[in-house]
């Protein structure tokens, strides 16, 4: 058994080279071994991995109360954002307990299906995916079929109701959901959602106890998280650390810059957070106290002298492309974000108007998509606005910093560029 208190606690294993399911047994125990209840899920306080951060538990109840014996697992390893790389770095270490939570999870929910769910476009991850099934198909037929998936790599093909809309009707587009709790289904079968670094965990706590699991952490955000960072660093990296670290430890730890000028945090949907404020731990509790959120555990380091108004119009300017283009906010509202964006960060003659039509578009955008893709780049503007007060006033004033007139700050945040147009499928 690991001990409580030991990183990592999910990548153990060297890096890159999957663990064969024995090798995942002679560390973490036997497969068979494996169960836990619904109870000690909510005793451990677990929280999704995956970005919105809902208890575990209280999704797998809702589930619970669903009638039928059809119900479907989904394990969400879409990971559509090119600053995070943790679940193809969880799965290409310890596939198995990816797979153990995802059966754990199907037996507390009654589902006989669980469906893993990885982009076609990593190959990587789904040969070691196909490989894990294998194993566990020749050591046992019993349980909850396996099955492997590999939909289109974009932005929102991981929301999740855009992934449960793919494998019912192979269309990768987010679907309406109202503003509460919202059960999703595949055909009539309702289905459980998680994030692959969520079903990790769920299969360590099945192991160990929900004593063991907050023997990290903080009590509002127990255990441990991946993070993937970027940016100001000496290489782009994965780290597991404890919730509630401060972040200007988890920044050392993965060699960042020493004095960032900021930090992005919970990926391009998330927030900007001043170097100012690194010394606030790392869970949702004290971060949302700033108007930040842990998210998917992306963060990315601007370095001093970078324009973070000039790395924000490249992110919106990048989301806007990534809309599924089905509502008229998101399809229209977010190129014309990025085009303010534009003129703001240019310093032109009217960069003042295009600052106050910024602030109005935001207003009319939020809330109005059938996802909260655009919710999500609205936030990202607005923390730009308030993290980099200065620059923006400097900006308006038609001064243009000369950060944003080199080209030598352009690849801080790591941005797939896309040359084709996005088809949908
Ligand atoms: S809000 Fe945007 S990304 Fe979401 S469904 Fe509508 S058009 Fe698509």
């Amino acid at each position: 058994m690991i001990a409580g208190d030991e990183l990592p606690r999910l990548l153990r294993g060297s890096r890159g080279r999957p663990l064969t399911v024995n090798q995942h047994d002679e560390i973490f125990g036997s497969v068979a071994a494996v169960h836990s209840t619904v109870e000690e899920l909510e005793a451990s306080g677990l929280t999704g991995r995956g970005g919105a951060g809902f208890a575990t538990a209280r999704k797998v109840r809702l589930l619970r109360e669903q009638r039928g014996h059809h119900k479907f697992v989904v394990i969400n390893a879409m990971e559509g954002e090119p600053a995070s790389h943790k679940d193809r770095t969880l799965l290409s270490t310890n596939p198995h307990l990816v797979l153990d939570g995802a059966l754990v999870l199907a037996s507390m929910v009654g589902a006989r299906r669980v469906a893993i769910c990885a982009a076609r476009d990593n190959p990587t991850v789904t040969n070691h995916l196909q490989r894990a099934i294998h194993e566990r198909q020749r050591s046992s037929s019993r349980g909850p079929a396996l099955e492997l998936h590999s939909p289109p790599w974009r932005y929102v093909a991981g929301e999740e109701s855009a992934l449960v809309h793919w494998l019912d009707d192979n269309a990768s587009l987010p679907q309406y959901r109202p503003n509460r709790p919202h059960i999703l289904r595949i055909g009539h079968a309702p289905v459980l959602v998680d994030n692959a670094e969520t079903c990790a965990h769920v299969g360590l706590i099945a192991r160990y106890g929900a004593d063991w699991f907050r023997r990290l952490g903080t009590d509002q955000s127990p255990g441990s998280a991946l993070v993937s960072l970027s940016g100001a660093v000496s290489r782009p990296t994965v780290l597991e650390v404890a919730l509630g670290t401060p972040l200007r430890a988890v920044l050392a730890a993965g060699g960042a810059d020493g004095s960032p000028r900021a930090v992005l945090v919970g990926g391009y949907g998330g927030s900007w957070l001043a170097g100012r404020d690194l010394d606030l731990p790392f869970a949702n509790e004290s971060l949302q106290r700033v108007g930040v959120s842990v998210g998917a555990g992306v963060l990315v380091v601007l370095p001093e002298g970078a324009c973070g108004l000039l790395e924000t119009h490249r992110i919106v300017k990048w989301m806007a492309h990534e809309s599924a283009r089905q509502c008229g906010p998101c399809a229209f509202g977010l190129p014309a974000l990025a085009s303010d964006l534009e003129r703001l960060v240019r310093g032109v003659r009217d960069a003042d108007g295009a600052h106050d039509r910024l602030i109005e578009r935001c207003g009319a955008i939020e809330g109005r998509g059938a996802c909260r893709h655009p919710d999500g780049v609205v936030r990202l503007v607005r923390s730009a606005m308030t993290t980099f007060v200065e620059d923006v006033a400097a900006h308006r004033a038609g001064f243009a910093c000369a950060a944003s007139a080199s080209t030598e700050h352009f690849a801080t945040v790591p941005l797939l560029e896309r040359e084709e147009e996005l088809v949908w499928e």
